[in-house]
């Protein structure tokens, strides 16, 4: 499996390939990227800024990694962008840092509404209009009742009024069928209201109700309520249920949210989540190589690792994602390649390439349609 691989990775600037664990030193070190440095600070109009060193690895996937350069300066957003471009961006899900305990989420009023929200300005109204509570269905004793066909027993009852009527009055008449059919709703109202009531009170009291007095049940039923009461008003307050994370934009610079050493989150897509753990390694002061609309530059970035077919221990070039749901990365089930695709039960529809990233078979990653 990949994981056992040894992971190598390739130097952006010299393009010569290292182990992973001494490709650090060789950035420090390489003729290429110390040229490029020096030609960075001799164009005019150049000023020198903090830049940060940093290690970006797959949650649980060591062997998915890059090392970037990005300004002190530079924001939250334009790193994340940049993790989008090169391993994440599917469908424009989602995404956060978490750095010590403050969630930064893409605003998605901001970035994927331009014009506003759909629904208005509460973003949360927008995305999901306040639909009314779908009822519970009723207690299955109650279904006779609730089929019971009223209009149709009116009719029946008033044919048969009709055939046997006398010199009674219009009242008179009307009476007698509305009596007939009050016995039926009075017999049906007792069978089966009358059972669902029984049958409730049971459950919950736990006991024979023939063998309890009416006044005990009343005891009983305020004792449960004021129970109840008290177990609402022991819970924490609202917002305790939730982790104490504070809520942030990716506004901020990332000179403002980290330093040397600063170990930090990310993730992209809260449902079929990829996980992301970045640490700042270092810290220079220089000239930045990237733009200033793309401040990320990358120094190094990992081999992609040999997924190999299920079937026949090939490399893989696809996977299919009926058969595998957590991603290519993480096992090679459902990944074929091309020549055993063709055989593969589920279809052409259901199969991703297989790409370097740690996103590799999730939702629609590297899909020619997204
Ligand atoms: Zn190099
Ligand atoms: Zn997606
Ligand atoms: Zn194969
Ligand atoms: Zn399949």
């Amino acid at each position: 499996m990949a994981d056992k691989q040894i992971s190598n990775g390739t130097c952006a600037y010299c393009k010569e390939t290292f182990p992973k664990n001494v490709i650090k030193r060789h950035l420090n070190t390489c003729k290429e990227r110390q040229a490029a440095q020096e030609a960075a600070s001799q164009k005019s109009r150049t000023k020198k800024e903090r830049l940060f060193h940093l290690l970006v690895e797959g949650r649980g996937l060591p062997m998915y990694w890059l090392h970037l350069e990005v300004p002190a300066s530079a924001k939250l957003a334009d790193l994340d962008q940049y993790l989008r471009d090169i391993w994440l961006e599917c469908c424009g899900h989602l995404s956060a840092f978490r750095i010590d305990k403050v969630s930064y989420s893409i605003s998605p009023e901001e970035d994927f509404f331009p014009m506003g929200f759909p629904g208005g300005n509460d973003p949360l109204g927008g995305m999901f209009p306040m639909m009314p509570a779908p009822l519970p269905p009723p207690p299955p004793e109650l279904a006779p009742l609730l089929s019971m066909d009223i209009e149709g027993l009116f009719h029946k009852y008033l044919a048969e009024q009709r055939a046997k009527v006398g010199d009674e009055t219009a009242e008179a008449f009307f009476q007698a069928v509305l009596k007939r059919l009050i016995a039926d709703m009075t017999d049906m109202l007792e069978k089966t209201l009358g059972a669902a009531i029984m049958n409730d009170l049971k459950a919950e009291l736990n006991v024979d109700l023939k063998k309890l007095s009416a006044k005990d049940m009343l005891t009983r039923l305020d004792a449960l309520e004021q129970e109840a009461i008290q177990e609402a008003e022991s819970l924490p307050p609202f917002p305790l249920l939730f982790d104490d994370f504070r809520e942030e934009d990716m506004g901020s610079a990332l000179g403002d949210v980290l330093k040397v050493g600063t170990k930090f989150d990310h993730e992209y897509d809260f449902g079929s989540t990829t996980e992301l753990t970045l640490k700042v390694l270092s810290e220079r002061e220089g000239v930045a190589l990237g733009k200033k609309k793309a401040p990320v530059v990358l120094l190094a970035r990992n081999e992609a690792p040999e997924i190999l077919c299920e079937v026949c221990g090939q490399p893989a070039t696809l996977v299919c994602t009926n058969c595998n749901w957590g991603g290519a990365a993480y096992s090679n089930h459902g990944a074929v390649c091309k020549k055993c695709a063709k055989k593969h039960k589920c279809g052409d529809e259901m199969m991703l390439p297989i790409v370097n990233s740690p996103r590799t078979g999730v939702c629609a990653y590297g899909s020619e349609w997204v």
